[in-house]
């Protein structure tokens, strides 16, 4: 299965990732988590993200596009996967669609996770990473609004809804029943 997961910042995506990569049994890709590894190993693609991830900004399409492409040709990620975080625009949706239709392969569904606002400011600024300051959640949010929520029509007629609000495993059995077709 390959699954795109989209929600606001706070969402509880991550979390959500790691249960459903194991239950699906495809690998989870978070473009956040890489960019992360390569800041705190000082690689050189690190040093020149961490501005971006500091401040809340999208990090540059085209050096966005590349290590998901590069991700995504390793051999655990050919049979399906999660990808968590990426797409972020309508613009990285369209390269990712392209790098699959070259191996004729497509996105099987996009889970959305809705959640009030309020609601993952405050779980957020509990989480405490470097980016968890209230200006850059607000502006992580606001470019969630902007940029992201438009894959939501983009991937109209594969996208599936959950409430993202309760404890992880509420949440999980709720994916999979959404994503299996059942109510
Ligand atoms: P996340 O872990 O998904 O909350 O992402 C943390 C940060 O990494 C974001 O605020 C961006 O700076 C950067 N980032 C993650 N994924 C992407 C992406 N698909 N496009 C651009 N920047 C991204």
């Amino acid at each position: 299965m390959r699954l795109v997961l989209v929600g606001p910042p706070g969402a509880g995506k991550g979390t959500q990732a790691t249960v459903l990569s194991e239950k699906l049994g495809v690998p989870h890709i978070s473009t956040g988590d890489l960019f992360r590894a390569h800041i705190s190993n000082q690689t050189e693609l690190g040093r020149e993200v961490q501005e971006y991830l500091d401040s809340g900004e999208l990090v540059p399409d085209a050096v966005t596009n590349e290590m998901v492409r590069e991700r995504l040709a390793q051999p655990d990620a050919k049979d399906g996967f999660l990808l968590d975080g990426f797409p972020r625009n309508v613009a990285q949706a369209g390269v990712l669609g392209e790098i699959l239709a070259r191996e004729e392969h497509k996105i099987d569904n996009v889970l959305e996770f809705r959640i009030d606002e309020d609601i993952v400011v405050e779980r957020l600024l509990a989480r405490g990473r470097t980016d968890d300051k209230e200006d850059v959640i607000r502006h992580r949010q606001q470019l969630y609004r902007s940029e992201t929520a438009p894959l939501l029509d983009y991937y109209d007629s594969i996208v599936v809804s959950i409430n993202a609000v309760g404890d992880v495993n509420e949440i999980s059995e709720r994916a999979l029943r959404a994503l299996r077709g059942e109510k």
